[in-house]
């Protein structure tokens, strides 16, 4: 085996190392409580990973893969040499949350499913080791206190406290701009607070992030909706000279079936809100955990439904179950989402849909009816289009039901901002690059553009559009 970063070691001693998976707290353990599950590496594994990068030439796949544009090769040379702050710095140019990021982004899609290492040697650890290196930065000298530029006298009010609003406050306070984040909930975070379960991702991080942000001057207006108790007009009469909207997509896809409406039925946003976030920084209406059962159906396929299992087996459920409308090969969430849900007991049954639900003499779902399906032509999104089995309905008792079916944006602030142009129940239209909206001086970003999709893209979006917003207001002088 080489040295670790030793510059002469070439491409064949750098595959004669193995790969060493990052340690994970065993499946049994981990279930009884919503810690994190990843132990992650120490320094010495964190060095033999990372030797493992064969320093492809620029640009390298998985720096092309990777939506920030992480200069991944110079982190894994520097972790390989034992610079963990310096490829903690790699990361932060382009990233502000390194330590997020390398936690929940769907790896295996993006960085590391790029790697020329491929399936037969599989790729280094990308984003655990991401996380370390920002974890180990943190942990030695805190926060990085980025140079901001002089003052400008501009300010920006930021609408929703979420990925994309927070990557845009702090890229415009480092410009030199007044930055204000409204945000609906009584904490910022939006979905990194109120929506990752806690055993993927520690709300202490986000309460720290937070903390920096306030830090580097950024002011918080918690418990205010823009679009109700405000609009985007009067932060313009209070002196605002640019709004971004990164209100994200968090109002759940409703089900129409008969007994929907049954005690015991939940939509995946409100239990993973009732049972996740600390308890102190939840609205009031949802701090009651949910009633959860011995026998929990979750009804959905992506990530999110992954997590409702796994909070419900940490609820203290004892089957717990998803069903599933068309087979594994058209999930749309990721794969080690689903393998970290079956190690810890959940179960799927595919090709099946709810025709209804049953309840008992109090108004409480006891039962479930479902339907087979099988499939047909591919629909829009490319996969194929379940079909319904006549005559194939079947009937299964549950205590709990949770309907994770996606979300959609929520529709007040394009019915309550004149000159917002929205499309398909409240999508915002914004241009790609710059965020800029239908209505001057207002840009948008994130979820609420694009329909639900991952962190990193929301943080993506977030940095252009304060890239945008200040050249808008650098041409305003
Ligand atoms: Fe990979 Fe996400 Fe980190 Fe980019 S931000 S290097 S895609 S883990």
């Amino acid at each position: 085996m080489p040295d670790n970063g030793n510059p002469t070691a070439g491409v064949k001693d750098r595959l004669r190392i193995p790969h060493t998976p990052y340690a994970e707290r065993e499946p049994e353990a981990r279930v009884h409580d919503f810690q994190d599950i990843v132990l992650g590496y120490d320094i010495e594994t964190a060095r033999r990973e990372a030797s493992r990068c064969l320093q492809c030439p620029q640009p390298s796949g998985c720096a092309a893969a990777c939506p920030l544009g992480n200069d991944i090769p110079a982190a894994m040379w520097l972790i390989a040499q034992g610079d963990f702050i310096g490829a903690a710095n790699i990361y932060r140019q382009t990233s502000i949350f390194p330590e997020i990021c390398g936690r929940v982004c769907p790896q295996e899609r993006l960085c590391e499913g790029s790697c020329v290492l491929g399936k037969r040697l599989g790729p280094p650890s990308l984003g655990k080791l991401e996380m370390f290196v920002a974890d180990y930065q943190r942990a030695v000298e805190g926060w990085p206190k980025p140079t901001l530029a002089p003052a400008t006298g501009k300010r920006v009010a930021i609408v929703g406290g979420g990925p994309a609003g927070l990557a845009a406050a702090e890229s415009l306070t480092r410009f030199g701009h007044g930055v204000t984040v409204y945000e609906a909930a009584p904490y910022p975070g939006g979905l990194l607070m109120y929506g990752i379960p806690s055993f993927k991702l520690p709300k202490s991080l986000i309460v720290e992030k937070v903390e920096y942000l306030a830090g580097l001057g950024i002011e918080f207006a918690c418990n205010t909706r823009v679009g109700r108790d405000i609009t985007v007009d009067s932060l313009f009469e209070q002196g605002y000279h640019a709004v971004f909207l990164g209100v994200g997509a968090n109002i759940d896809a409703k089900l129409k079936a008969p007994g929907v409406d049954l005690a015991g039925i939940y939509q995946s946003g409100e239990y993973l809100l009732r049972t996740n976030p600390p308890r102190e920084l939840v609205p009031d209406r949802f701090r009651e955990p949910p009633q959860v059962g011995k026998r929990v159906a979750v009804i959905g396929g992506g990530d999110t439904a992954m997590d409702c299992l796994r909070t419900s087996l940490r609820m203290g459920a004892e089957e717990v179950t998803c069903y599933y409308r068309r087979t594994e090969a058209e999930m749309p969430g990721s794969k080690k989402e689903r393998v970290h849900a079956m190690e810890e007991g959940a179960r799927v049954e595919y090709l099946v849909a709810p025709v209804r639900f049953i309840g008992d003499e109090d108004g409480h779902v006891c039962a479930m009816e479902l339907q087979r399906m099988g499939l047909g032509e591919p629909d829009q999104s490319g996969r194929r289009r379940p079909v319904p089995i006549k005559g194939s309905e079947f009937t299964v008792p549950v205590d709990t039901v949770v309907l994770a079916l996606g979300y959609w944006p929520d529709e007040t602030i394009g019915q309550t901002t004149p000159d917002l142009k929205t499309h398909d129940y409240g999508l915002i239209d914004a241009e790609t690059q710059t965020g800029q909206t239908s209505r001057p001086g207002v840009f948008a970003g994130g979820d609420a553009v694009t329909g639900p999709d991952l962190v990193v893209t929301a943080v993506v979006a977030g940095l252009h559009a304060a890239q945008a917003i200040h050249e808008y207001l650098a041409a305003l002088n």
